[in-house]
């Protein structure tokens, strides 16, 4: 198998950066109307040349997730179960060098949040923490997912990154995704935003999916909410 890593750190960024640059008209069209886009023709969608065919784009877009999901909106609620967090992330108001109030909910303060979600209707949710695997970590979730996942269809969880044992130790008490958001993909900027703790790791991080695939975890999602690079 070929992790994350090692495709990762095959990769030459400076080269991607121009020869995504150097991509044509020529190349965009042929990416357009391409049924099974390369990596190349993703290259070309994402090149400077391509701002003026967004609109046409855009309707390939919709009209290949029309195909693959048909008209069909997915909501889901989070609940922010703490905002203790390790971390110091730059960007982020639950990094531990901020001086704000924190809290981890308890057994009857979850049982609320839920009682209170499942009476609007929403049936799929989304756990949310900082990341404070000492203090909201397994033994927090052992005790708490069993009790939320009686109140709905589907729990994903946005949380600190896991090993697999524990992700599939969380899959038999009813855990159905992970959302984990590499937050950037280029390192140095990766570097330059994570100050403290183990969020540090960038490959920790990145190998997180690989992790979630072993452990037979259905959703996985993935996000890179700073961009790709900042240079
Ligand atoms: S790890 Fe997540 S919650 Fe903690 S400071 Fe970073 S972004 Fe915020």
């Amino acid at each position: 198998m070929t992790t994350f890593t090692e495709i990762y750190q095959q990769l030459d960024w400076h080269q991607l950066i121009i020869q995504i640059n150097s991509k044509s008209a020529k190349d965009i069209e042929k990416a357009i109307c391409s049924d099974r886009p390369s990596l190349q023709d993703f290259m070309a969608l994402i090149s400077p040349d391509a701002y003026p065919y967004l609109e046409v784009i855009t309707q390939k877009a919709q009209k290949l997730t029309r195909q693959r999901f048909g008209n069909t909106v997915g909501l889901y609620v989070p609940l922010y179960l703490s905002n203790l967090c390790a971390n110091d992330c730059v960007y982020c108001g639950f990094s531990m060098n901020n001086q704000i109030k924190r809290k981890v909910l308890n057994e009857k303060e979850i049982i609320a949040e839920c009682e209170a979600i499942r009476s609007i209707g929403y049936n799929n949710i989304l756990l949310v923490t900082g990341e404070h695997p000492g203090k909201v970590g397994m033994k927090y979730f052992r005790q708490y997912i069993p009790l939320i996942k009686k109140y709905f269809s589907s729990l994903l969880m946005e949380i600190q990154p896991l090993a697999i044992t524990e992700y599939k130790e969380l899959k038999k008490i009813g855990l159905d995704g992970v959302l984990v958001y590499q937050e950037t993909y280029h390192q140095p900027t990766y570097q330059q935003q994570h100050l403290r703790g183990k969020k540090q790791d960038f490959f920790w991080r990145l190998e997180t999916p690989d992790r979630l695939g072993q452990a037979g975890i259905d959703k996985i999602g993935l996000g890179a909410l700073i961009g790709l690079s900042n240079n």
